[in-house]
């Protein structure tokens, strides 16, 4: 679908797959407005297909438009757009359980110009890859290293937007983790350096015995969905499940202490991962004994469940595709 300064949206197709051909001087190429969203379609147990929650993941597209200058598009036609795709790729839906069909909605400016200033034009484009379950030989904690030198995003920013800039400042990041030896970047605020903000790729939970918190959303981290989504599931199955502030400090005082019983992360891709080791430039600890504690196992069963259709979808995330 594309977008024009005058005209709104316009021209919706569904082609095959093929690449883009595109002007040197392409905005976007040059300023980077580009925005995406990534959501999931499960088989379900009567052989239908159904996403889950793409309503949740449209209006957090308008607002990373929003924030970009962007032209917001209608939530219909976010949907309609992933529907048209998931039906017509139907056979690319695996057959069962976790794994799925991945989406990959985006929108990029398409002037061509060299002055910086919002485009006036744009294209909306959507398209699928499957993906297989996340862990294949059982879920394994991962280990994370607690970025100090570098931050994601900053207040003001454009860290609450899931544009591709945010990711482009994580990669050095993240490479510092993997020499360090960790599986993944632990992104903490700007300003102190020591609350906790989320994974990369993911957000944060920390159990300790009856009660779950997550970091609040402060503007520069991602208002996951699968966060928000695990907030009332866990609600459903009584834990006491808030927003909060979490340190670092708060954090290995709690594994030392044993309060802080387990810690996981949660994303479309993962669904919930638990987290096992921690490292920072200054100390490292192991969360628990390591090995992936019982709440988040439940909680993510809960969470797949619904996904796949294996339970009742009380809160109406479900969208049918037939
Ligand atoms: N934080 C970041 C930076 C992400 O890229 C993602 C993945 N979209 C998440 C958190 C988790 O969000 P969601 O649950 O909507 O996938």
């Amino acid at each position: 679908v594309r977008w024009t300064e005058g005209r709104g949206w316009h021209d919706g197709q569904l082609v095959p797959y093929a690449p883009l051909s595109m002007d040197p001087a392409n905005m976007t190429l040059h300023y980077a407005q580009t925005i995406f969203e990534g959501l999931k379609a499960y088989r379900q147990p009567d052989g239908s297909v159904a996403t889950f929650r793409p309503h949740a993941n449209a209006e957090r597209f308008q607002s990373s438009a929003r924030r970009l200058g962007m032209p917001e598009l209608p939530v219909e036609t976010f949907i309609e757009a992933c529907d048209a795709l998931v039906k017509q790729d139907k056979d690319w839906v695996p057959g069962s359980g976790e794994a799925s069909l991945y989406l990959r909605p985006f929108m990029i400016a398409t002037e061509v110009g060299l002055g910086v200033r919002p485009a006036n034009e744009y294209l909306f484009i959507v398209i699928a890859s499957p993906a297989g379950a996340y862990f294949s030989g059982g879920v394994k904690p991962v280990s994370v290293w607690l970025s100090e030198e570098y931050v994601r995003a900053t207040p003001g920013g454009t860290g609450a937007a899931k544009t591709g800039g945010n990711y482009a400042a994580s990669l050095v990041a993240q490479a510092q983790a993997a020499e360090q030896g960790c599986d993944q970047v632990v992104w903490l605020d700007a300003i102190e350096r020591r609350w906790v903000e989320e994974m990369g790729g993911m957000n944060l939970y920390f159990v300790y015995g009856n009660k779950i918190v997550t970091p609040e959303l402060t503007g520069s981290l991602l208002p996951g969905i699968t966060r928000d989504s695990l907030l009332k599931i866990a609600t459903d199955l009584g834990y006491e499940a808030v927003e909060g502030r979490v340190s670092t400090d708060d954090w290995k005082a709690g594994n030392a202490d044993g309060t802080l019983t387990e810690v996981f992360a949660c994303g479309t891709a993962a669904v919930i991962t638990p987290v096992g080791s921690v490292k920072s430039a200054r100390a490292n600890w192991t969360v628990g004994d390591g090995t992936p504690g019982e709440v988040t196992m439940k909680l993510r069963e809960a969470l797949l469940n619904i996904q796949t259709g294996a339970a009742e979808d009380t809160h109406g995330w479900m969208h049918p595709l037939g």
